[in-house]
């Protein structure tokens, strides 16, 4: 709590602290290495809520993998899903055949990945799996498999690690729930 000082006012609470974010990263990134082993995989970053996750997950993975990065939109700067998914920025490079792992920062409702792996099925990779970083198991509204996930959480609205509120809050180390106080104003 050292830095951001304004930022962690508006937190109610610290949910994940930065060192159990490392610890998990870099255990997802051991599994993923010995998962895929001797394989490609192409990971595909959901920008910009994954990209801190993104970031370091990728330096513990032990692969030949290769990255891209896609933007959908789905939550605008309201706090609940507006259920309306477009892809604003698709992949540079074609996936045929490729063993594809998605890399999102949270699954709340699972529609934007339910969309989002439909999708990419239609472009012929060899297999697509979801990564995520946290997981709203009670707010699900569509059914979707997550491969791999690093923390359940509660119903709470949550930033930091890349996860904005209003596009701020990104650069925040911790995850922390923000105060309804920000978001009823
Ligand atoms: P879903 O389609 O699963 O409902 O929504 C997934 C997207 O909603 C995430 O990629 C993220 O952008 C946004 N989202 C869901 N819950 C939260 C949350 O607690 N905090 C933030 N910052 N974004 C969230």
């Amino acid at each position: 709590m050292d830095t951001n000082a304004a930022l962690y006012g508006d937190l109610e609470r610290i949910l994940v602290t930065r060192e159990e974010i490392a610890k998990a990263v870099r255990e997802l990134g051991q599994k993923l290495t010995k998962d895929y082993a001797g394989k490609e995989p192409v990971l595909i970053c959901i920008l910009k809520g994954a990209s801190v996750f993104f970031t370091d997950l990728i330096r513990e993975i032990d692969l030949p993998l290769t990255t891209e990065f896609m933007s959908i939109s789905s939550y605008g700067s309201s706090t609940k899903s507006s259920g309306v998914v477009r892809i604003l920025k698709d992949l540079d490079r074609d996936i045929t055949g490729r063993d594809v792992l998605v890399v999102e920062d949270i699954v709340d409702s699972g529609m934007t990945l339910h969309y989002l792996k439909d999708v990419l099925r239609t472009r012929n990779a060899a297999s697509v799996s979801i990564v995520t970083l946290l997981d709203k198991p009670a707010r699900r509204r569509v059914e979707l498999h997550v491969d791999y996930s690093c923390f359940n959480i509660p119903d709470a609205f949550v930033v930091g690690y890349g996860l904005d509120y209003d596009e701020k809050y990104r650069n925040l180390p911790d995850i922390g729930v923000l105060h309804p106080r920000i978001y009823t104003k």
